[in-house]
């Protein structure tokens, strides 16, 4: 079998704020051998023989490695194959002789079935930076280096280990290697020298705060209304500002850690000058450390909730007003902040900011000399995987935070990251520079699935920034995270919608207990349970639940919306209900064809084709086919739809003709008109004859009276159907008021 590369999509770069791209390679017509193993890196290999005296194992020595096939190369040339080492165990075995094989053992520091896992070294593309055309022609053009990704195959649905990275470390000022980790404390030096170069190369495109500098009518204008509140660390007190100042906001978890919380009773003695220090020595240690950090940083000013927004659970005083106001403003606070500080170690705010203080780290950093010429260490996980570890990444409040700051400054594992808008750099890798393009922190590195030795295709990682214009991702990602309290599932997102209302959406658009309404309010109804879904709690004062079941906040689960679903105003269907908010926003008055069908137990959908997010357990299906209510043949019951319900349902179900069956019938109504089915619910659905669609919503009709007459309703699910299923269904059309 001839080796025969094809070379990746030649000088792409994104240009800002695109979509995910995916570069094709067409694998298929290319390679139609049989007689090859599966995956590129289960090649056959000529292994010479194990000699324990040398250093290293025998792959290693056929492997050969050398500075220079890190690169600097230029960027169109094909990679290198991958190298399989064997499971975890052997390699760990092999690492008594072997440098290599003992550095790849104890960097997994994670390994779950060491016999299983199946160790790969893939050869990716790093940084990648361009040379302009000048006196040295020879040079110009897109350059690249090289490092080599340590990972293992999928086993069931779970990684083995947290892939990591070997690169060769570098001599003082080199740029794209490896770097040594200061021991025990951060290289302060280092981290005030990306807050210089972010600031001198990119602007105001990382910094609210410089661009306001930049036009000059606005730096006196009003930023926040009222105010926002902020530790003033020179005069030791908290201040109230409503114009722009360069400040630091952090990022953290409570977790189970007791948070002091500024109350109505303490507030006064913390607008005091050296209020706040007196207190300092009660707040977390993570709070202690950014405000050490910032300080040092030259910053004056840093917000942290906890300190700046009065935590008075009380409803109905003016505290709890100045709370709604502050909470409100919790993206903007993010968003204009100079710099975000995110406390990603550990589980709650006592964890810290490693390296703050001296010796408050360890390094966890290995080094192995291959040779006088090349020297490589591992870097602790692949930046920014080594987000998913943590528990600052699950919860919910911190999905805004992440999203909208334009800096940040990442402590995870012992290490510190900085990311803006233009740049990734971090203390164990040198990558400072104006030119750079993309590196490997941007990119989504996959295995090569097929049977040849094509180097993995390429995906760069979802522009977090693109999303905002995306409700429909925003809120599949935002509901699969934590809220330690259920009640804030809208205020934790609030934040977002209240920056992407002012930026992308027209006046129409309001959002209502989290949702979409005006000309977004028909597609907006069209969210789906990942999970089981579960009505939230009943609010005891109002005596109903805390939200409305047509809003996702109102269910206790992840939902999605269509993979790809064309998220705007579509309201020309002759069936399209006419739905407008109710004077009392709990409630949507719609005018809606009704009609009767049953439930019954049959998946012809694609349970694969839901989209992948992070850390959702494995779905339990609650999609249920639809039915008609009278079978027009007495045959087979005829599959025309499906569902998404609670597991309640299948209560009522009968064994009838071989098919599980609901006993009773239930009331469905036509929302919209839909495109077509999608694949997780109708897998033929390419191949199946071309009939017209439509989104309905099965309905419970509740005792308590509506408004003016109307039927109160709840929501019991969303799904899509058949249109022409409607046509034996008697025409009748209902008001109801949808709470
Ligand atoms: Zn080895
Ligand atoms: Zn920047």
């Amino acid at each position: 079998m001839p080796l025969t590369y094809i070379p990746r999509d030649l000088d792409y770069v994104p240009p800002p704020g695109q979509e995910v791209t995916r570069i094709e390679t067409h694998h298929d017509d290319l390679f139609q051998a049989t007689d090859v193993p599966l995956r590129a890196w289960n090649r056959p290999l000529d292994l010479p023989p194990e000699d324990p005296t040398l250093g290293l194992c025998a792959r290693h020595r056929l492997m050969d490695l050398k500075r220079s096939d890190f690169g600097p190369r230029r960027f169109s040339q094909q990679l290198p194959p991958e190298w399989y080492l064997g499971t975890y165990t052997e390699v760990a075995a092999r690492g008594s002789w072997c440098k290599v094989c003992q550095l790849v053992a104890e960097a997994c520091d994670d390994i779950a079935w060491p016999d299983e896992a199946d160790i790969v070294m893939s050869w990716i593309g790093d940084v990648r930076w361009r040379k302009k055309a000048g006196h040295d022609d020879e040079l110009s053009g897109t350059w690249e280096t090289l490092r080599l990704r340590v990972r293992s195959v999928m086993i069931g649905r779970a990684p083995p280990f947290t892939p990591f990275d070997l690169v060769p470390l570098g001599r003082e000022g080199e740029l794209f290697q490896g770097r040594c980790l200061k021991e025990g404390q951060i290289d302060l030096d280092r981290v005030r020298a990306w807050l210089k170069c972010c600031r001198e190369w990119h602007g105001g495109e990382c910094s609210h705060w410089m661009k306001q500098q930049s036009v000059s009518e606005s730096i006196t204008s009003a930023t926040f209304d009222p105010f926002i509140r902020l530790i003033d660390l020179e005069e030791n007190c908290l201040v109230e500002r409503s114009d722009l100042v360069p400040y630091v906001a952090l990022s953290y978890v409570w977790g189970r850690a007791t948070v002091f919380k500024t109350r109505e009773e303490t507030i006064d003695e913390l607008r005091k000058p050296g209020g706040v220090l007196e207190k300092k020595a009660l707040f977390p240690r993570s709070l202690r450390d950014a405000m050490t950090l910032a300080q040092r940083l030259g910053y004056r000013y840093i917000w942290i909730d906890s300190i700046c927004i009065i935590q008075n659970d009380d409803t109905d005083t003016y505290q709890n007003l100045d709370k709604r106001h502050q909470i409100g403003q919790m993206g903007k606070i993010y968003q204009y902040a100079d710099l975000t500080i995110v406390a990603a170690s550990g589980e709650d705010a006592n964890a810290g900011l490693p390296g703050v203080e001296p010796g408050t780290r360890l390094g966890k950093q290995k080094e192995v000399k291959i040779s006088d010429d090349l020297t490589i260490m591992n870097r602790s996980v692949a930046w920014p995987d080594a987000l998913l570890r943590t528990t600052w990444e699950e919860r919910g409040w911190t999905y805004q935070e992440r999203i909208l700051s334009l800096r940040y400054m990442y402590f995870v594992d012992d290490t510190v990251h900085f990311q803006c808008q233009r740049a990734t750099w971090s203390e164990d890798f040198a990558a400072e520079s104006p030119d750079l393009a993309l590196s490997a922190a941007d990119q989504v590195v996959d295995f090569s699935h097929i049977p040849s030795e094509v180097p993995p295709p390429i995906e760069l990682r979802p522009n977090l920034k693109f999303q905002l214009k995306r409700y429909p991702e925003l809120v599949g990602q935002y509901t699969c995270r934590n809220m330690t309290f259920i009640t804030d599932r809208v205020n934790g997102i609030q934040g977002i919608l209240n920056v992407i209302k002012d930026h992308f959406f027209s006046q129409d658009v309001e959002f209502v207990h989290g949702m979409p309404t005006g000309e977004l309010l028909h597609p907006g109804l069209l969210w789906r349970p990942r999970l089981e879904p579960k009505r939230i709690h009943v609010d005891e004062k109002k005596g109903r639940p805390v939200w409305p079941s047509w809003s996702w906040a109102g269910w206790t689960v992840p939902v999605y919306y269509d993979y790809g679903a064309d998220f705007s105003a579509n309201n020309t269907g002759r069936y399209q209900a006419n739905i407008s908010l109710g004077p009392d926003p709990y409630f949507l008055h719609l005018r809606a064809r009704v009609g009767r069908f049953r439930l019954m137990i049959e998946d012809r959908g694609n349970e694969d084709a839901v989209p992948p997010l992070p850390r959702v357990r494995p779905t339990r299906l609650t999609r249920y086919a639809i039915t008609h209510a009278t079978n027009p043949d007495g045959g087979d019951e005829e599959w025309i739809g499906s569902i998404w319900l609670t597991w309640s349902y299948r209560r009522k179900f009968v064994e009838h003709q071989l098919k599980l069956i609901s006993r009773v019938t239930q009331e469905f109504i036509i929302l919209s008109d839909a495109d077509k089915f999608e694949r997780e619910e109708l897998v033929e659905a390419s191949t199946a004859e071309k009939r017209a669609v439509v989104n309905v919503m099965m309905i419970e009709r509740k005792e308590d009276p509506g408004t003016d007459g109307r039927v109160r309703i709840e929501r019991a699910g969303v799904g899509r159907m058949y249109r022409d299923a409607w046509d034996g269904v008697e025409e009748k059309w209902e008001r109801f008021e949808l709470g």
